[in-house]
């Protein structure tokens, strides 16, 4: 059996976790041919071993006062994967889905995706299952207040450092950062990103996700002999990394048609665009579903559906969460004549959905790589907080834009290296890989 196989089925033997075992399987089954040239090397030092266990697991009571004067628990998570490449990195969601599975398998995949930014940033996330959907900016406040009274003792610039992900905008981040501040008593700003600008942000950071996508797929098109520019774009999603993903997507002249919400989608063939892309902010802020759009707008709503295989376009891109795409959808997309599809959202497809649509030639884009510029302006936040100056907005775009072209290249090179054609998925998988596994060797065993 293959050193490759061998993990996995030792993983599958002892973990139970679906969410964490289809992140691991989907990496692991593509490191094939650097695996086989550094097989011995690889085994010695136990890397796949070690790259699939978490250096921690942090796993801590929430306990936060309703505004009815009621004690309310949650759980509240802190999963430190890997730190080989810089202080452990990652978001934090709070959703009511969040549980271990979910936390390491996001967990996971940041190990490489931070891997392929080039900066020094090592792989976490954390969050709670805490639902802040129908709840008070008190309550919201107070539980932040609560949840980093534990937190604060696993975190720090040089440790690691939290942000935002589902559930955790800057209003989180602000409450967050405050209780932080008051703990430790000293001014901090480095420990944290997705700030706002009056105490330590970026520029850009809230857009970058979405700006570091469409740029990510300019390159692709590049190559393809097409441009943006008149594309129809079929998204999910009404949140930050949509929201992000419309306003690049509009200022290089495609069209998005659909947005998505849990309460389904809907369609608007005019396109998302002007106040329409501002409406969204509001729509996030209020936690309204995407049928306010719809009312709104006056446009088709589809209850309880997901726009992929629907409507007709040119690139697909989930942005909302995590198996977004099943197979049926994948059957769909393909039939649809869907060239492109761009993983904004982390793992928004399921395995055999990404295989199925990599066989049929749609070009995937995978969100390791794709979405990496929500995590790459983080690190210049970092590097910010650290010279303590701002960069313009110029400076900043310009240093995001240079991050996803070197994605892209590092993955050329790795699919140039290994004859893997023009495989986006395995050439990230690899590329963010070989740095992890080089680092890991060079600071010995623990
Ligand atoms: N949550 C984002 C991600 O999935 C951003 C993380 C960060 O900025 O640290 O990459």
């Amino acid at each position: 059996m293959s050193y490759i196989s061998q993990v996995l089925e030792n993983i599958k033997a002892k973990e139970n976790q679906a969410e964490f075992l289809q992140a691991v399987e989907e990496v692991l089954s593509s490191l094939g041919p650097v695996v086989e040239e550094k097989e011995e090397l690889y085994k010695k030092y136990a890397i796949l071993e070690r790259l699939t266990e978490p250096d921690r697991q942090i796993i801590f009571r929430v306990a936060w006062t309703d505004d009815l004067g009621n004690t309310q628990v949650n759980k509240g998570y802190r999963v430190q994967f890997n730190n080989a490449l810089g202080p452990y990195k990652g978001g934090l969601r709070f959703h009511p889905t969040v549980n271990l599975s979910v936390m390491k398998f996001l967990a996971f995949e940041q190990t490489f995706k931070n891997s392929l930014t080039s900066l020094p940033m090592g792989g976490a996330k954390g969050g709670s299952d805490f639902d802040p959907r129908g709840k008070s900016d008190g309550e919201i406040m107070r539980f932040c207040q609560s949840f980093m009274t534990e937190l604060y003792r696993h975190i720090g610039a040089q440790t690691d450092v939290p942000a935002g992900d589902l559930g955790v905008g800057a209003k989180e981040i602000g409450y967050l950062f405050g209780a932080y501040k008051r703990i430790i008593g000293a001014y901090e700003n480095g420990v944290i990103t997705g700030k706002g600008l009056s105490y330590g942000g970026s520029l850009i950071r809230p857009e970058a996700t979405g700006f570091g996508a469409v740029y990510f797929l300019r390159e692709i098109m590049k190559g393809q002999g097409e441009e943006i520019k008149g594309k129809t774009f079929i998204l999910s999603g009404y949140g930050n990394v949509t929201w992000g993903s419309c306003l690049k997507i509009n200022e290089l002249g495609g069209k998005v048609v659909t947005l998505s919400g849990h309460d389904g989608f809907i369609y608007d063939e005019e396109g998302v665009k002007g106040e329409k892309v501002e409406f969204l902010e509001e729509m996030r802020a209020k936690r309204l579903g995407i049928k306010a759009y719809a009312d709104k707008y006056g446009v088709p709503f589809y209850p309880n559906q997901k726009p992929w295989g629907k409507i007709k376009g040119d690139v697909v891109m989930p942005c909302a969460t995590q198996n977004e795409i099943d197979i049926e959808d994948a059957k769909a997309i393909v039939q649809m004549g869907i060239k492109y599809v761009v993983e904004v959202a982390n793992m928004p497809t399921k395995n055999d959905a990404l295989k199925y649509l990599v066989e049929k030639g749609v070009i995937l884009a995978p969100s390791k790589a794709a979405n990496a510029g929500g995590v790459a302006v983080s690190g210049l936040e970092m590097s910010q907080n650290s010279l303590k100056l701002a960069w313009t907005k110029e400076e900043v775009d310009e240093k995001l834009s240079n991050i996803m072209v070197n994605i892209h290249n590092q993955i050329l090179a790795v699919c140039q290296k290994y004859n893997l054609g023009y495989d986006l998925v395995r050439g990230a998988n690899i590329a963010g890989f070989e740095k992890v596994a080089e680092a890991m060797i060079a600071e010995g065993v623990y």
